[in-house]
């Protein structure tokens, strides 16, 4: 989720994630994969803007991090974050090939399973306009600090790889100092841990 005044993001997780994805699949430019991983919440703007879509302060919590019940049955319900998870992949598929299309794809839909660990269980099945369903969310965000731990490790490691596949690109280039590696993965590893701390904090909230 985007941050907002009620609720807090994992956008740092997802980030970290795509960036620990980049490490396998380096014919994805790393734009496209941090793009994927926030397509949800990308979409998800307009319609909370719209009001469509919302987000209240979950009463068992204090207000800031992981504290949200997010209204997203569009965006955020299974069947939504498939179709746009799909959607996305088919854009990519049809200018980089199938193969990206279908990494992108997946890497889009990691978003729902991310936040299917943290939220609350207000992630439906289906879109309430087409039936009732149940709600889901494990909701690790009723334990702030251990969501922010995890959301940093996922950070931390998805850095590493992503660094260590930098040298190793590198590296098979001929290039002796991997300065530009390294600058790449510092980059990495401290917009999200920077993203994170904000977040937890709520200093910028
Ligand atoms: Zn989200």
């Amino acid at each position: 989720m985007a941050a907002t005044d009620a609720g807090q993001a994992v956008i740092a997780g997802h980030f970290g994630f795509a960036a620990g994805v980049k490490a396998s699949q380096r014919q994805v430019p790393l734009w496209s994969l941090m793009l994927a991983t926030a397509w949800l919440d990308v979409v998800f703007v307009p319609l909370y803007a719209s009001g469509v879509e919302t987000i209240e302060s979950a009463p068992d919590a204090a207000p800031g991090y992981g504290a949200a019940i997010i209204h997203a049955d569009y965006t955020h319900s299974l069947l939504g974050a498939i179709v746009l998870s799909a959607i996305f992949g088919a854009v990519f598929a049809w200018f980089w090939g199938q193969r990206t299309g279908i990494v992108l794809g997946l890497v889009s839909f990691s978003h729902w399973v991310l936040d299917l660990i943290v939220h609350r269980p207000d992630l439906p099945l289906l879109p309430p306009a087409i039936a009732d369903s149940p709600r889901l969310g494990f909701g690790l965000w009723r334990l702030p600090t251990a969501s922010m731990v995890i959301e940093l490790a996922i950070v931390l490691f998805g850095s590493f790889l992503y660094w260590r596949a930098a040298r190793e690109t590198s590296a098979a280039a001929g290039v002796i100092h991997s300065t530009r590696a390294d600058i790449a993965g510092a980059v990495v590893v401290v917009s999200g841990v920077v993203v994170l701390f904000f977040d937890y904090t709520g200093l910028l909230g």
